[in-house]
């Protein structure tokens, strides 16, 4: 054994990687700028699925923070919206229960009802069946003809509907984005309107708030959009 003393590296000047971990997960998770409002206004609108395949430890919700992740995408609108009409609700399975009916992003009242919004409902029977919450969102986008209603459904399509629900979702009045919880969604969701969007286990947080970040921004002027690669270029297209 040599008693030689070691010399130490010196720091490297300028590039110390810095390998801080943030005390919570969701103060690292960038989601970008969002610009300025379109000219056609739009809400998003977002569909919990609140059933024990995705709820329960070991479910289909990649982090256990998805409705942690959809407030911070909401909240990163409420500072950008000028025009007043930038509209956000949530829906879920259990429809009524925990529904937030559309409101403005901008305004500080209803970013509270969201917060209420965004948790599993007290009582929930965590059902697995999206037709009585996908009727409701039809009904909004009918009552908000002047509104692009986005709809953003987050399952892991395990679904008891009896119905043909995917018809109806595909013929929904506006656009859809399908996310797969820890589970693919179904090969027959895609079509013009409708882009999938499957976010595991393995994604690194963020990937929900990402997801509907991407949805509030579309179409936003001069947005600065950290996304998914995938959906890059279908949301980067010049505003209308
Ligand atoms: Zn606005």
């Amino acid at each position: 054994m040599s008693l030689t003393p070691r010399l130490q590296p010196s720091a490297l000047v300028g590039e110390v990687p810095r390998q801080v971990k943030p005390k919570k997960e969701a103060a690292a998770i960038e989601l970008g700028w969002p610009g300025f409002c379109p000219r056609q206004p739009r809400l998003v609108l977002p569909i919990f699925d609140d059933s024990g395949s995705v709820s329960l430890p070991g479910g289909g919700d990649p982090v256990g923070n998805r409705y942690q992740e959809a407030l911070l995408a909401f909240e990163a609108l409420q500072e950008w919206c000028s025009c007043g009409k930038c509209l956000a609700g949530v829906l879920h399975f259990d429809s009524p229960r925990g529904d937030v009916d559309p409101g403005k992003l901008r305004s500080f009242t209803f970013q509270q009802h969201l917060t209420q919004g965004l948790r599993v409902p007290r009582f929930a029977a965590g059902s697995s069946v999206l037709g009585p919450s996908l009727a409701r969102a039809e009904e909004i986008a009918v009552s908000l003809p002047k509104h692009e209603v986005r709809l953003v459904v987050l399952t892991d399509w395990q679904l008891f509907d009896n119905d043909n629900i995917l018809d109806r979702l595909r013929s929904f009045p506006g656009a859809v984005l399908a996310i797969g919880l820890n589970a693919d969604p179904p090969a027959e969701l895609l079509g013009d309107d409708i882009v999938s969007l499957r976010i595991g286990h393995g994604d690194r947080p963020g990937a929900v708030a990402r997801a509907l970040f991407g949805e509030l921004t579309v179409g936003r002027r001069g947005r600065r959009f950290i996304g998914t690669p995938d959906r890059d270029s279908a949301a980067e297209e010049a505003p209308k």
